[in-house]
């Protein structure tokens, strides 16, 4: 068991590349979190630098509260999970699965109850004497979770272990994991740049971009309260839609756009009031956009004209996607309702669901 902290840690490869900039972590004993965020935002760069595999350029990392910059990977009592499976095609499972054990010279007795214990956790007893390349993508992605489990470390890393699974397997596999962290009760972190994978697994997510740390917050305090508009639009799927505008605070507080002019719900009012006459972003999420049927009220607001252009049944929902000056937005409705492309539907906002950032630095005002 081991908590682990990050206190100003930068990494600046020998290229310039500053791959993470004074990044400040807690992550406690027992917890399960996950890092998240696009491709080259330094996800596996904060992973290796807890596994000690790469050198820290300044700041300390901290595992149960000692630091641990000088300290080989092989003493920190880590054991990481990577993508590529990396078993030993010419052993065993049973080999594969003991090979760490047999390095550090643990009693052959000892190495055999913790396969066995491995093995029936995970459920690969029966294929102990095959080799890798018998078992299925799933079935050696347990493997490697078996050589870090065998270890009973005080850390579990995972690096997009699921990447190379399709995608049925990869539900599965998350269950798993999840499943395997209540069981053993351990310290994990995982890196993902899937932000479905992230919502359903991590209690904790830490979303990075371009090296620093954004925000950590648990899934739906991510979903509802983005700090900024890099974390509004990389979770959720579809992504929450952004309009440019300007806020008017003639009589009402207002934003207006090309596309529309909406009146800004008094709850959000002192928090633009400020603004007038600046360039901001409106963010609205898919479910919240709503059609107006004819007759209906529309408490929500002035309604807005659109043409629909692409129609996307996924089953459940149905994704309405319309475009204005070269920008697609995205709504969500229910799938009782046939739409065609070309349909004109009138539309309105969830005045209590909207989200202002600022134009130039992303932040959120409201
Ligand atoms: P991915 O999801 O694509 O694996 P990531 O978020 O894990 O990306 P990192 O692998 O941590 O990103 O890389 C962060 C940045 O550091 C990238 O710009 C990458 O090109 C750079 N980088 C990574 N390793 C090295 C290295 N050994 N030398 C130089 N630059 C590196």
């Amino acid at each position: 068991m081991a908590s682990v902290e990050l206190r100003n840690v930068t990494k600046v490869f020998d290229n310039k590349v500053t791959a993470v900039d004074q990044a400040n972590l807690k992550i406690d004993d027992r917890e399960f979190v996950v890092l998240v965020g696009p491709s080259g935002c330094g996800k596996s760069t904060v992973l290796r630098m807890i596994a000690g595999l790469e050198e820290v350029t300044s700041g300390e990392v901290y595992i149960d509260q000692k630091v641990v910059n000088d300290i080989p990977p092989k003493d920190r009592d880590i054991a990481m999970v990577f993508q590529n499976y990396a078993l030993y095609p010419h052993m065993t499972v049973y080999e594969n699965l003991s090979f760490g054990l047999r390095l550090r010279k643990y009693p052959k007795k000892e190495i055999k109850a913790r396969v066995q214990e491995a093995a029936e956790i995970l459920d690969i007893a029966v294929f102990l004497e095959r080799k890798p390349k018998a078992l299925s993508g799933g079935q050696r992605q347990r493997v490697a979770l078996g050589r870090a489990l065998v270890r009973k470390p005080n850390v579990f890393l995972f690096d997009e272990p699921l990447s190379n699974l399709d995608a049925k397997l990869r539900v599965q596999m998350r269950v798993e994991i999840n499943r395997l962290h209540k069981q053993l009760q351990t310290t994990m972190i995982y890196v993902t740049h899937d932000q479905v994978e992230a919502m359903t697994m991590g209690s904790k997510i830490v979303v990075l971009n371009q090296g620093v740390i954004q925000q950590v917050d648990t899934p739906l305090e991510l979903y509802n309260n983005p700090v900024n508009k890099f974390v509004a639009g990389f979770i959720g799927s579809p992504a929450m839609n952004f309009v440019e505008g300007v806020v008017s605070t003639d009589g009402a507080v207002t934003f207006q756009s090309d596309l529309f002019k909406i009146q800004v719900p008094e709850s959000l009012t002192p928090k633009l009031e400020d603004l007038s006459g600046q360039h901001v972003v409106l963010g609205i999420r898919p479910e919240n956009i709503r059609i107006v049927r004819e007759g209906s009220d529309s408490r929500w607001g002035e309604p807005q004209s659109i043409v629909v252009d692409v129609v996307e049944p996924v089953g459940n929902e149905v994704f309405l996607y319309f475009s204005e000056q070269d920008k697609r937005y995205c709504m969500r409705m229910p799938p009782e309702q046939l739409y065609h492309p070309g349909d004109q539907l009138q539309i309105t906002f969830d005045p209590e669901k909207l989200y202002f950032f600022d134009l130039h630095s992303d932040k959120r005002y409201a």
